[in-house]
This record gives structure tokens, C-alpha cells and sequence, in this order.
């Protein structure tokens, strides 16, 4: 017998020694898979992963790592070790060393030098974000394409559920692209391992949150894609999905305790109905609906008021930060999720990051809806996400009425005014995120009616009035199309395939309506860029009268006007009611047209358009 356990100690220590990267005997998950000195946190739960691994004992012996806790759950597969990483901490191999009377094996965890930012972090009205969905962007590397040990075969581009071959070098590839554009940070849709049968394509149904996913790449390309954004100056916005992951993700195929996901006898979805959470008469039954029921069949719902889940979840994003130097999160389906959850979330990421960007996808109807999930609002209600802002759904709402309706007391540019005047109950309004699309969403161009001038006025509007713009991928190039199916506004971006009869990534490409407008919003969004009164400056918006409308951007001594004119006829306009702001300039340069205007008194703008002047 004790021949037998000798044997078998040898054998794991020849298993260690010849394989010392990895994972160990009995081990098959460690998250997070390595930390670093210098946190301000100094506190690091371990979930281990690994058959019968409750049954060892473990002992840590490192310099400046105190084993706080070993906390053991219903399957006896995990074990939560709570670690304090001391202020002395030394970057280098910590072993976990495992023992249970017969057998004794050692697992190396990584400790290493938290490193310094590049740049500075955050996002703020000085920025304009790009959003791309990577599998439909740009195929940089076609040997990633098929998985053939994944659950999801290679179907090729033809479907619209399926994966079609883009990945982060296609991104990488078209950084340049990008920037050129006037963009400044990029969001990525999930990528993040999606092992699922179908649709895996979107990411949002995480099987790993520590492993990109290898149809888009490797961890180590992320981070590359990462540098190489940072090195043209350009921000990183990770998309994080706390509500929810795939059904074959493994700790969902051999989950830690029965709570970890919200349970149901049978499969129940979600309500959809974000205002139950606040509704004054709202029910409990509504609520719970709201909050716990899933998402989707194959997207189980995390349970984030089990602590071990919501330490797992933060310690997620705060080691994709630290890790990859990421710069800002968009949060999926933010109000989804336990609120209070989100909230102390909010704060541990602030912790270690004070000011990194974060906005929230509120999908909702309602300034006082939307205002709710918005950091420090005026609302009262007792409760406050800390998030400097949320996607501004309701102002996209009125600049599809803009371009759908003729103007009215409240349609139209009506519409646009209205909602403005309700600012006041968010902390920050300039933190919110403006856009005319997204991926959820009809293609902005479709929405416009295929209206070239329409497409101008809105994307004048969002890149001059507040908040931070957002951009569709595709949308500078009037891509077009409507959802249901969401595919039809995914499709892929001309030129990203070897082989593409047309390659759009390339200006001399596009038709005359294509090449005007990408012209268009280049030149804006590079002057935007550059114009401290529209990144930095204060908004005074007028009462629109007639279908014209005139705001302004201005600090105390610059000031950028704009005026737009929803009509189908051209407007003299007459500026005697905006001397309030026009007090001391006596000319005015069109930014587009670089035309300058001499008299400020009456200002010509053709039907449909918008005029930006920097005044002098
Ligand atoms: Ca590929």
C-alpha cells in the first residue's frame, strides 16, 4: 500500500516537473488565473476548480500571502480560498500546495508587477467610440476560422447566425482606418469564449471569462490589439455581460452550488420590463420576473447576490483592466442585474481604477427610466449606480423622430428640444452615450429613409451636442438595413474578406453618396476632436420654431454654433434671438464648407441641413 502511494507521489511530482506552466493533477480551472502586487485591494478570492479538490487540504506558503479563508461548498469539485496580499508582496510563482493524506501536489499561481498605464483611462465628451462586431468587421487571420473541436461548425458567410470568420487582427489590420475616421476608442462586442451550438458568433453567452475566444484570437492578441490602439492614441472599451453566460460554459456544466444561477422548475425568461424595478405600484412578482428570470434559453442567469458569484464577476473585470490596460466598460443588459450587485461592482472597479469609463446599456423608454440607472441623478429614489453614464436610448428615440416626423410641439426637432430640457435629472448628462445605432438596432441609414441629408443633420447632432457619440461600424459607409433578423444589420464590413468584389475600407471605393458622406463625418468628427467648446464646453440649446433649430457649444471666450434646418426649403435665418451668445463675434466659419461668413445678421441654410460655425 504505502509502495503504491509512494508511486503515486512520485509520479505527481514527475507530472510537475516536466509540466510546470499549466494546470495541475486534479486541477481543471483557477480564477482568477494570477493577480498583482501593489492593489489597492489587497484581498483575492481564488475559485479552484478540479475534481474532489474539497477534499485536500491546501497550504500557501509565500512572503506577504496570508490564507484568510478555504471555504468549501456543496460540490466537493471547488474550493474558495480567500487570500490578503500583503503591502511587501514580491512579484513571483506562489505554490498552492494540495495534500489529503495519499497524494500531495503542487499548483504554481503567477504573481506579477502591476504595471503602469500607458495613457490616460476613462471616457469622457472628448471622445467618439466606434463599435464593431468583431466576427462581422474584418478577417485578419483565416487559419482561426474553423474550430473543429468547438460545438459550432464553420458554416461559412452565407448565414446570418452564424460565425463569419472576423477576429481582433482584422481589427488590428484596420486600427489606422479607425482613427483616421475622427474615432477615439472602440468597443468590441463580447470576446470572450462563446463555445455555444449556435449564434456564437454575438458573444454574449461567455463559456470562459478568462479566454478570449480562439475564433477571434488568443488573451495574448487582445492585449496586442490593446497596445496597438493604445500606440495611436485610441482607448479600449471592453463589452462585459454580468447578467448572464452560456449554458455550456463549464462552471454551468458543474456549477459550484445550486444558487449559483437563478434557479426555476421551469424555463422562465425574463419580463423585459426594466420600469417594474421602479414602479411605485409595481409588483414583487414583476421584479423578480424582471431580475431573475433569464435572459435567453441558453443564457443561465448569475445569481449576484450569492457573494462568491459577485466576487467572481468583479474580480473578472478588475483582471481584464489590469491585464489587458483596459480602458472603459460598456455594461450588457445592465438593468438586468441586482442592482446592488452592480453598485458595489461599480465601486470595487473604481477602487483600483478611479475614473475608468463605464456606461451601461439601458435599452428603455423614459428619461426618469433611463435617469434612474444613471450615476449621482437628481431622481431621489435612493438609489445610485455610481456610473458616470448610460446609453442614451431616448435621445436616439427623438432623433428618429426627427427624421420620421415633420416638426411639432413635440415631433420632429420638437422632439430633440423635449428631451434635452430633461438633462437636469442626470448627474452628468455630458457622460452619456449618444449614438444613432448599434448592433440591437435598424441601420440609422434604413431608419432615415436612405435620406443622405437626413443621415447628415442627425450625425451633425450627435457629434455637436452633448454626451459622448457612438458609431456603428459600417454606418460611415451608409451600410443599411433593419432588424428581425439582427443578422441583416450585422453584415460584413466590404472589404474585410480576401477576396470581397469591393473593398470600402478604401475611399477611393465608395460611390458618390457613399464617398461624400464618409467625407462628411471624417471631417466632422476630426474637427469635433480638436473644438474644446463642443468636447468641453457648455450646450445652449433655443426653442426650434418652424422646423429650425439652433444651439450652441461655447466656453467663455469660443463659441460653435449650429443650426438645423429640418425643412424641405432653404431658411434665411435671422440671429437677433441668439444674441445672448453671438454678443461679440462678427463672423463665422462654416466648418464643413470652410466658408466664412462675414455677416452673422441672417444665415443661409438649404432645406435638410445642418450648418456648424465656429464663430470668430
Ligand atoms: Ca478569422
Amino acid at each position: 500500500m504505502h509502495i503504491l502511494r509512494l508511486q503515486s507521489l512520485i509520479l505527481t511530482i514527475v507530472i510537475f516537473l516536466v509540466a510546470p506552466i499549466g494546470f495541475a493533477q486534479n486541477i481543471q480551472q483557477i480564477c482568477p488565473p494570477n493577480w498583482w502586487t501593489g492593489m489597492n485591494d489587497p484581498s483575492v478570492q481564488l475559485m479552484i476548480h478540479g475534481e474532489n479538490i474539497a477534499n485536500y487540504n491546501l497550504k500557501v506558503n509565500y512572503p506577504g500571502v496570508e490564507v484568510f479563508a478555504v471555504t468549501k461548498v456543496e460540490n466537493p469539485n471547488y474550493v474558495f480560498v480567500d487570500l490578503i496580499m500583503g503591502e511587501n508582496l514580491k512579484p513571483g510563482t506562489m505554490n498552492l500546495e494540495f495534500s489529503n493524506g495519499t497524494s500531495v501536489f503542487t499548483q504554481p499561481f503567477v504573481i506579477n508587477q502591476r504595471e503602469k498605464r500607458s495613457m490616460d483611462y476613462g471616457l469622457d465628451s472628448k471622445d467618439f467610440i466606434y463599435l464593431i462586431m468583431p466576427d462581422r468587421f474584418a478577417n485578419g487571420d483565416t487559419t482561426n476560422d474553423v474550430a473543429s473541436d468547438m460545438y459550432e461548425k464553420y458554416y461559412g458567410r452565407t448565414s446570418l447566425t452564424a460565425r463569419h470568420g472576423g477576429d481582433i487582427q482584422g481589427i488590428i489590420n484596420h486600427l489606422d482606418y479607425i482613427k483616421n475616421l475622427g474615432v477615439t476608442a472602440v468597443w468590441c462586442t463580447p470576446l470572450l469564449e462563446n463555445n455555444q451550438e449556435e449564434w456564437s458568433y454575438h458573444g454574449y453567452a461567455a463559456t470562459d471569462h478568462y479566454k478570449v475566444d480562439k475564433r477571434f484570437g488568443s488573451n495574448e492578441l487582445y492585449k496586442k490589439y490593446a497596445s496597438e490602439s493604445h500606440k495611436r492614441n485610441m482607448k479600449v472599451v471592453m463589452d462585459i455581460v454580468p447578467n448572464h453566460c452560456g449554458s455550456q460554459h463549464w462552471m454551468i456544466k458543474d456549477l459550484p452550488m445550486k444558487d449559483w444561477v437563478h434557479q426555476w422548475d421551469t424555463y422562465t425568461k425574463t419580463n423585459y420590463r426594466t420600469p417594474a424595478l421602479l414602479d411605485q405600484y409595481g409588483s414583487e412578482h414583476d421584479k423578480k420576473l424582471m431580475l431573475d428570470g433569464w435572459f435567453d434559453k441558453h443564457m443561465p442567469d448569475l445569481n449576484q447576490q450569492n457573494p462568491f458569484v459577485a466576487k467572481y464577476l468583479i474580480q473578472n473585470y478588475i483582471w481584464w483592466v489590469e491585464y489587458a490596460q483596459v480602458d472603459g466598460f460598456r455594461i450588457d443588459t445592465y438593468t438586468y442585474n441586482d442592482l446592488k450587485f452592480m453598485q458595489d461592482a461599480a465601486t470595487a472597479i473604481f477602487n483600483e481604477y478611479p475614473g475608468l469609463g463605464m456606461f451601461a446599456e439601458t435599452w428603455v423608454d423614459g428619461v426618469g427610466v433611463q435617469g434612474y440607472f444613471n450615476g449621482n441623478n437628481n431622481l431621489n429614489t435612493g438609489y445610485n449606480s455610481l456610473l458616470p453614464g448610460v446609453t442614451d436610448f431616448e435621445l436616439l428615440w427623438s432623433i428618429n423622430n426627427m427624421v420620421q416626423k415633420p416638426f411639432g410641439w413635440t415631433d420632429g426637432l420638437g422632439s430633440i428640444y423635449l428631451k434635452l430640457t430633461q438633462d437636469y435629472l442626470y448627474g452628468d448628462a455630458n457622460k452619456n452615450v449618444t449614438f444613432l445605432g448599434n448592433h440591437d438596432l435598424s441601420r440609422f441609414f434604413s431608419v432615415a429613409g436612405e435620406d443622405v441629408n437626413k443621415m447628415k443633420l442627425a450625425t451633425t447632432f450627435i457629434l455637436t451636442t452633448r454626451g459622448i457619440p457612438q458609431w456603428y461600424y459600417g454606418d460611415e459607409i451608409l451600410m443599411k438595413n433593419f432588424t428581425n433578423p439582427d443578422g441583416k444589420v450585422r453584415e460584413d464590413f466590404p472589404g474585410g474578406w480576401q477576396g470581397d468584389s469591393i473593398n470600402k475600407f478604401k475611399v477611393e471605393n465608395l460611390r458618390g453618396d457613399e464617398k461624400d458622406y464618409f467625407n462628411y463625418v471624417k471631417t466632422l468628427a476630426n474637427y469635433r476632436k480638436i473644438s474644446v467648446p463642443i468636447t468641453q464646453g457648455k450646450l445652449m440649446q433655443f426653442v426650434p420654431y418652424d422646423g429650425v433649430y439652433v444651439y450652441f457649444r461655447y466656453t467663455d471666450t469660443q463659441c460653435v454654433m449650429v443650426i438645423m434646418n429640418t425643412t424641405d426649403k432653404p431658411v434665411d435665418l435671422s440671429t437677433k434671438n441668439y444674441a445672448e451668445r453671438m454678443k461679440g463675434f462678427t463672423k463665422g466659419k462654416n466648418i464643413m464648407t470652410k466658408v466664412e461668413l462675414t455677416n452673422l445678421n441672417s444665415i443661409a441654410i438649404p432645406a435638410m441641413s445642418a450648418q456648424v460655425l465656429e464663430l470668430r
